[in-house]
């Protein structure tokens, strides 16, 4: 079969593979429909996570179920289903407690050695372990294209907007308007934020983001502080989701939220530093809370259920539309920032 792999040199190229095969009867076989290239992806074409050369990359797809293990019930061959972008086993004591992205035998899939060698879903056959929790069924009302987006960052958002918990008269503000950041700001109003507003650099998210509700704030331009100090009596906002995972970003957060307020950090961080000052934190009386990876799948049945009722739409991210075939040019496109978001379809 046909797949996307890592080669030498930070290069992605399409490739001939073995297709995958069920080897554990939790298993099931899905034949990608679309699948998509996340920022994630560019950690390992930049060396920033070890991968080997040939593996298959990608962790985001939408598809239907070819095949399934002895001991699969929940799902059927013919059935559309999305994948979630981390692998949970469903049984240990964290998975029991709905927080499976902390699961004893938790892997990504197309993620190299610390996601636990799975190959990736940029292919057009994937193999989900432990298939009766890491798929889900798409309801008829609901394209593919759509769906696709509840296996990782749409829920991700309906997550980060439910650690926020904004009730409707308080002021929230998103720091960081890419993918994570815009689903942050549709989720935050589908769960009853009222006023919402989104900090970032570029103008094309902010436009993105101000066409889903938000009040756009250039961080180049203005200073955040003062933004949102005006529009709150000189307060700051009441509920911060950080949604880009840099030291900067995270201390903007910091710096607009009110005494009192709520910091939920999303951004995700690996080696990053920052320095704090703990008597400010504790002067300010401030709460901040560490998203850690999304525990999909307890949360992701809600964010299907926004999504048929159309109070979410991620379809307004997707820039570029490619065959598998043309994935190079899909991810040299994303890496420059010339792409909002691919899909790719085997
Ligand atoms: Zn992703
Ligand atoms: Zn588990």
């Amino acid at each position: 079969m046909r797949a996307v792999v890592f080669a030498d040199g930070g290069r992605v190229e399409v490739t001939d593979v073995a297709a995958p095969i069920i080897e554990r009867p939790t298993d099931a076989i899905v034949r990608v429909t679309r699948a998509a290239i996340c920022g994630t992806d560019l950690h390992f074409l930049h060396g920033k996570a070890p991968i080997e050369p040939g593996a298959v990359l990608g962790h985001e797809a939408v598809g239907v179920v070819e095949a399934i293990g002895a001991e699969v019930h929940g799902v059927r061959p013919g059935e559309r289903v999305v994948v979630s972008f981390h692998i949970a086993c469903g049984s240990c004591w964290f998975c029991r407690r709905g927080e499976t992205s902390l699961c004893e035998e938790h892997a990504i899939l197309g993620a190299g050695p610390f996601g636990g060698d799975l190959p990736g879903a940029q292919a057009e056959r994937v193999r989900v372990p432990f298939a009766e929790t890491n798929l889900l069924a798409i309801p008829d009302e609901v394209d593919d294209e759509r769906a696709l987006f509840v296996g990782d960052v749409l829920t991700t958002g309906v997550y980060g907007a439910s650690l926020a918990a904004v009730m409707p008269d308080e002021t929230a503000a998103v720091v960081g308007l890419g993918p994570v950041g815009y689903c942050t700001v549709q989720a935050l109003f589908a769960l009853g934020a009222t006023t919402v507003f989104g900090v970032d650099i570029d103008p094309a998210r902010r436009a993105l983001a101000q066409a889903a509700g938000a009040i756009p704030v250039d961080a180049v331009r203005v200073n955040p502080q003062m933004v949102l100090a005006r529009a709150t009596q000189d307060r700051g906002a009441d509920v911060v989701i950080e949604a880009v995972g840099s030291s900067t970003a995270y201390e903007t957060s910091v710096d607009i939220v009110r005494r009192g307020g709520r910091v939920v950090v999303v951004g995700m961080y690996a080696g990053e530093v920052t320095e704090l000052q703990l008597g400010v934190y504790w002067a300010r009386a401030l709460s901040v809370r560490f998203a850690g990876l999304c525990p999909t799948h307890a949360y992701w049945q809600q964010t299907m259920a926004l999504l048929a009722d159309g109070r979410l739409d991620p379809a307004p991210m997707v820039s570029h539309r490619l065959s598998l075939e043309e994935a190079a040019q899909g991810y040299e496109l994303f890496d420059r920032r010339l792409a909002t978001k691919v899909l790719l379809a085997p």
